[in-house]
């Protein structure tokens, strides 16, 4: 399988959603849209499941325009909407007659469908009892009842609380074994988890497309951190006056400190922390920022 999205642009008004989007995905990948609020996500995300039209570019599956290939894609939306007074089973029934799955099928997949999700047990529990994680579960599962062989997922644990976070995020861990995956979300900790390819959008444009290796080895800066009294904290002024340190910032206890050569100027600053009789509590190497604050510099220029 291959997804192709080719140059899509979307517009509402003036206000373009979606810029030039390019991206291809192959069989296997579990690959993770990041983008802050607003970045473009679910515009892209409908146009891919084709519920929303582009007024540009094409989005290909095998080759096919995706219109033709519906049976192909699974769809969560970020808001699924379900109907409150129907059971678990009833929902699946419904949904799946929707997208005209026989019931003789849905008779047979049903029950398969709520074990992989783990509702088993739940199937005639109605929705309206639900936690935020057992509906997560189901639009999953309503997404997983056709057998697609691509599933689209825009933001499946954003409005989750952190029980039901870790039970859909399990869930996705699983479904990833024997499905291609696509999820979005604002929260790169989500998609550092299950994603091994990073597709970052911001303001309707790509601007990265990467590996979380690549990712760590491109921003890899030497910093020393270093934890001191508080009763120390006029040091930090002497530290960056020093001529091998880039910068110095001091967060709560902890001075993070940049430094031109990390093995060649590492004992210096603790040389002069001694010095200045400087209480060190802890001192570390870091070799590279965290996630979160490469996604920052990316998208907010932090
Ligand atoms: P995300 O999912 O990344 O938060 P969206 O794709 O929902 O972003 O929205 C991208 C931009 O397009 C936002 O500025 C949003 O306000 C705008 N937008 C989305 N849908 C519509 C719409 N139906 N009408 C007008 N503007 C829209
Ligand atoms: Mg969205």
């Amino acid at each position: 399988m291959k997804l192709e999205i080719k140059n899509i642009t979307k517009k509402f008004k003036e206000k373009i959603a979606v810029n030039q989007f390019s991206m291809v995905l192959e069989t296997g990948q579990c690959v993770g849209l990041i983008g802050p609020n607003g970045a473009g996500k679910s515009t892209l995300i409908k146009i891919i499941a084709d519920i929303l039209h582009t007024d540009e570019g094409e989005v290909l599956l095998d080759g096919k325009n995706i219109s033709k290939m519906k049976r192909e894609i699974g769809y969560l939306p970020q808001y699924p909407n379900f109907y409150e007074w129907m059971t678990a089973k009833e929902t699946l029934f419904f949904m799946g007659q929707l997208s005209e799955i026989s019931k003789k099928v849905l008779i047979k997949e049903v029950p398969k469908i709520l074990a992989k999700v783990g509702l088993s047990g739940e199937e005639n529990t109605k929705v309206r009892t639900f936690s935020g994680g057992m509906k997560q579960r189901l639009g999953i599962a309503q997404a997983l009842l056709h057998k697609p062989a691509f599933i689209v997922m825009d933001e499946p644990v954003s409005a989750l609380d952190p029980v039901g976070r870790r039970e859909v995020l399990n869930l996705i861990q699983e479904i990833k074994k024997e499905t291609t995956i696509l999820l979005s979300t604002h929260i790169l900790n989500d998609a550092e988890e299950i994603c091994e390819r990073f597709v970052i959008i911001k303001n309707g444009n790509k601007i990265e497309d990467t590996t979380m290796t690549d990712l760590i080895s491109r921003n890899s800066k030497p910093v020393v951190c270093l934890e001191i009294s508080q009763t120390d904290k006029f040091w930090l002024e002497t530290v960056k006056m020093l001529p091998y340190v880039k910068s110095a910032k001091m967060t709560g206890p902890k001075v993070k400190v940049t430094l031109d050569d990390v093995i060649e100027n590492k004992n210096k600053l603790i040389q002069n922390a001694i010095e200045n009789k400087v209480d060190i509590i802890r001192f570390e190497i870091d070799d590279h920022e965290t996630l979160e604050e490469i996604f920052l510099k990316l998208v907010v220029g932090a």
